[in-house]
């Protein structure tokens, strides 16, 4: 019979950890859950617990870990609660950790991501601010310790499920050299548009927040839904290709295709493209990246071909859009910029759901902390970390400029 394999859910209560949960449920032969993580969700966390046994869970502030703790004592869990500020590291390198699903959102993600990358895990990709944020370090750790990287986010696996099958294999072993080779003329990444690709400009100022995270196909976090509706998460998943596939920003392409059905192809030099077709669901990559190298039930419904009316692409408006013109500013920039990028970004986006700037200034937050902030290089990740920090105490100033004006 084969070994279970372990798994470690790092922002376990989320869209993400919701549906790699869904996935687990379904094949409990396969899998074992070994530890489970979130920010503030005691109860949600505290129920998960409760149904999958895992032997860890990990809490923000010791709080919510007595709160946490009582709850599975009244339960009869017997799963340890820690809640220390290494906590998302230790699960996420603990030797009997094999399989690292990284889903939580923004920044918060790099330290226990990286830690997984350093020891070498396989590691479920699906915090793009990872790759943002210090992409090319992550890699290179990962490269160095043999970590696998496996593209949860859709169309980054999409273009990994069409790439020739030696990268697909040196990418699930943690052997890939960290580029692709010359037979691939580029990738391309779609987007939906988001809900506001076709509203009329002058209309962009009265976008409330409800509005901003309803997306018209995906269901999925807040944050990560305002990023689709500026466009923002296309730029951020720009600077994660180049960073995962080894590529220039010249070899990505990026279409809007409002039916969200084909989620990302590899154009070869030969004038074939290979493209990865699904129904909008997050189940699909996640199952993929779990399963490999075989393919396992989702749970997704099959898509019904004679149900769609057609499949279209349009080329993304920079104007309409400046938050993917400012993701491909910061990747032409280089240095820390993307750093600085995603982190304005997500000050910014949490300013704009908390009623305190309008959707037209995310992108004005964004721009004038990349021109506030020095530029530089680093390859060490304390400085990357205090970057990260410089550039939302400056995000914040501007917040408060744009406030008092
Ligand atoms: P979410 O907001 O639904 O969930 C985030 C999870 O992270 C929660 O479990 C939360 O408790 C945890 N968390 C938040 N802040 C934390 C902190 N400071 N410390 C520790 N844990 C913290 O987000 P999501 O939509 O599931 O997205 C997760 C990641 O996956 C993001 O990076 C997003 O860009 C990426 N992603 C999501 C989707 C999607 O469909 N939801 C698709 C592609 C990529
Ligand atoms: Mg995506």
């Amino acid at each position: 019979m084969m070994k279970k394999q372990n798994i470690t859910i790092l922002g376990a209560t989320g869209s993400i950890g919701q549906s790699t949960l869904d996935i687990l449920r379904r094949h409990l032969d396969r899998f074992s859950v070994f530890a489970l993580t979130a920010y503030s969700q005691v109860q949600k966390l505290a129920d998960l617990c409760v149904q999958f046994s895992p032997k860890y869970a990990v809490i923000d502030g010791e709080n919510n870990a007595e709160k946490l703790s009582l709850l599975l004592k009244s339960k009869a869990c017997e799963t340890q609660v820690l809640c220390s500020e290494n906590a998302l590291s230790f699960v996420a390198t603990h030797p009997e950790t094999d399989l690292v699903m990284a889903a939580i959102v923004g920044a918060a993600g790099f330290v226990s991501a990286f830690a997984a990358a350093e020891c070498g895990k396989k590691i479920l990709l699906a915090n793009k601010e990872t790759l943002v944020m210090g992409g090319e370090l992550f890699m290179r750790a990962a490269n160095t310790h043999h970590a696998a990287v496996l593209p949860v986010d859709s169309e980054h696996n999409a273009v990994f499920q069409t790439l020739p099958e030696s990268v697909r294999c040196d990418m699930a072993n943690g052997i890939f050299s960290g580029s692709l080779n010359e037979q691939i003329a580029s990738i391309l990444i779609t987007a939906s548009g988001g809900s506001f690709w076709q509203t009329p400009l002058d209309e962009f100022d009265k976008i409330t927040p409800q509005m901003a995270v309803k997306h018209p196909k995906w269901s999925m976090g807040r944050k990560i839904s305002v990023d689709s509706s500026t466009m923002m998460n296309k730029g951020l998943e720009v600077i994660e290709a180049c960073r995962l596939f080894g590529l220039p920003a010249e070899k990505i392409e990026v279409a809007i295709h409002p039916q969200s059905i084909i989620h990302g192809m590899t154009r070869y030099t030969d004038g074939s493209i290979l493209a990865q077709l699904g129904t909008p669901d997050m189940r699909i990559p996640i199952a993929h990246c779990l399963g490999l190298p075989e393919r396992i039930v989702s749970g997704v419904a099959a898509l019904d071909f004679f149900a769609l009316d057609k499949l279209t692409f349009h080329r993304p408006d920079l104007q309409r859009f400046p938050c993917l013109r400012l993701a491909f500013d910061a990747l032409k920039i280089g240095g820390v910029m993307p750093c600085i990028l995603n982190a304005a970004n997500e000050i910014a986006v949490a300013a704009f759901l908390d009623h305190q700037i309008r959707f037209t200034q995310i992108a004005q937050v964004i721009e004038k902390t990349m021109e506030n902030v020095p530029n530089t290089v680093t390859d060490n990740v304390a400085d990357l970390l205090q970057i990260d920090n410089n550039a939302r105490i400056v995000a914040d100033e501007m917040i408060q400029q744009f406030q008092a004006a």
